[in-house]
């Protein structure tokens, strides 16, 4: 039985033999793609604890984590708040297939943050959030074709996984298996930051699109965000032609400002959709827009769309209880962490000589080792990622815990102290080093 990671000697005994018993019986080890350290190699590390922005492994080592959960976590883990919340909710019954209050509560929550969102439907995932505003658009306008981007990540729903970001990126899938000519047939892929290439597509197919469905700023394939006047411009085109405008703040939403994407680039799409944050770490998520299109759904619309657990009492409890917490003095310290770990960041590559680029949206961030600045997913894939194996392992052995994939973003929580940021210090230069001096790995 391995005792350390087969890349770098870290003691991982547990993780290892965790991770042998995993994946005998889980394709992968895992259950999503993201976790299994593919582009990084090595052991991926079993979570036993999170509190605050620490994580605990079956080895007991201790990380500073710069992932939370992939973003929902913006308070850090176990906030006392929102476990008190779940505990009381779970409590007075764990699900009863008829409605509560709370789901309205949390509907009124998200409407009084993002005022282009009238109406709300809870859904289970930020998969089932966009693979409902999908058949929502299509229904509402009698239109099948889509648009969608280059390297942006919209779930696995089947129309949307055409050169998608996120683990798709990560494992240089082409496109997956499974997924039938006829459903990808109907979506239409550009680059992003193309306006130009939204005009040709209109012009030439523009009384067949129901959608443009957008990151609201993109995360998945890194961190790219929009061009300023992108996701305006997207407005002004769809409206022309009769389509809508689906943006989703899966990522974004109520983690970069109280509104989201919204709150720091106000555009009024038709649909929003939202999961991470405000699921407080449970599984929920969330669509909504205009009242004349959400209500189109069953039951007051012909348009399907339902689940068992959706709006589940537990959930939308740990959700409700995150947003209430995330105050403006909540979004001043992801905002103000992000500032300071970019900056630790440029600092130490730059002194090992190592080209980077660092984008920002909001108190979102990734790393990228490159000269030129990376606009979209063919710049993103044309940096140099083969340094990233190198510069995470590093920084893994050291207590710190970032994506495992250079097409993923950062991810602060409002928890990281000073003691954390020290860690991260003491970690970066030789982290860095490691990024400057590994080899580019043979065609
Ligand atoms: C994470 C993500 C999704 C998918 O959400 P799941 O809850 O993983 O299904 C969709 N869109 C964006 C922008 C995301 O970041």
């Amino acid at each position: 039985m391995p005792s350390t990671d087969r890349r770098t000697g870290a003691l991982v005994r547990a993780s290892a033999k965790l991770f042998d018993d995993a994946c005998a019986v889980i394709p992968g080890g895992v259950n999503s793609p993201a976790r299994a350290f593919a582009s990084v190699g090595g052991t991926p590390r079993f979570i036993t604890e999170a509190q605050g922005c620490w994580l605990t492994d079956a080895d007991h080592n201790r990380y500073v984590d710069l992932v939370c959960s992939w973003g929902p976590m913006i308070l850090g883990h176990a906030y006392p708040a929102v476990v008190d919340a779940v505990r009381a909710a779970a409590g007075a019954g764990l699900s009863f297939g008829a409605p509560t209050a709370t789901e309205t509560e949390l509907a009124a929550e998200i409407i009084a943050r993002v005022p282009a969102v009238e109406k709300v439907r809870l859904v289970n995932s930020g998969t089932e959030a966009t693979m409902s505003a999908l058949r929502l658009a299509r229904g509402f306008t009698g239109r099948a074709k889509v648009v969608k981007f280059s390297g942006c990540y919209h779930g696995h729903v089947d129309a949307l996984l055409a050169d998608a970001g996120s683990g798709v990126a990560t494992l240089a899938l082409p496109a997956s298996p499974g997924v039938t000519g006829a459903t990808a047939a109907d979506t239409i892929v550009l680059p992003y930051n193309d306006i130009a290439a939204v005009r040709a597509a209109f012009t030439e197919f523009g009384d067949q699109i129901a959608a443009v469905i957008t990151e609201a700023s993109p995360g998945n394939m890194g961190v790219v965000p929009p061009a300023p006047g992108f996701n305006a411009a997207l407005r002004v085109i769809t409206a022309q032609h009769g389509a809508l405008l689906i943006i989703d703040e899966v990522m974004t939403g109520f983690r970069v400002s109280a509104s989201g994407w919204y709150g720091l680039d106000p555009v009024d799409a038709d649909l929003f959709t939202f999961g991470k944050v405000i699921s407080g770490g449970l599984p929920a998520a969330a669509f909504g827009g205009r009242a004349e299109v959400m209500d189109r759904l069953a039951p007051l619309g012909p348009v399907y769309q339902a689940g068992t657990l959706s709006g589940n009492p537990v959930a939308v409890a740990a959700g409700l209880a995150t947003l209430r917490a995330a105050d403006a003095d909540v979004y001043a310290a992801l905002d103000a962490g992000a500032d300071r770990l970019t900056a630790m960041l440029s600092e130490a590559l730059t002194d090992a000589g190592v080209a980077h680029q660092i984008p920002r949206a909001g108190n979102m961030f990734s790393v990228f080792f490159t000269e030129e600045p990376v606009t979209d997913f063919a710049a993103a894939k044309a940096s140099e990622t083969w340094r990233f194996p190198a510069f995470f392992h590093a920084l893994l052995d050291a207590g710190v815990y970032p994506p495992c994939s250079a097409f993923e973003a950062w991810f602060v929580s409002s928890a990281l102290s000073d003691e954390a940021f020290e860690r991260i210090a003491a970690a970066l230069p030789a982290a860095a080093r490691a990024a400057a001096t590994t080899g580019e790995p043979k065609p």
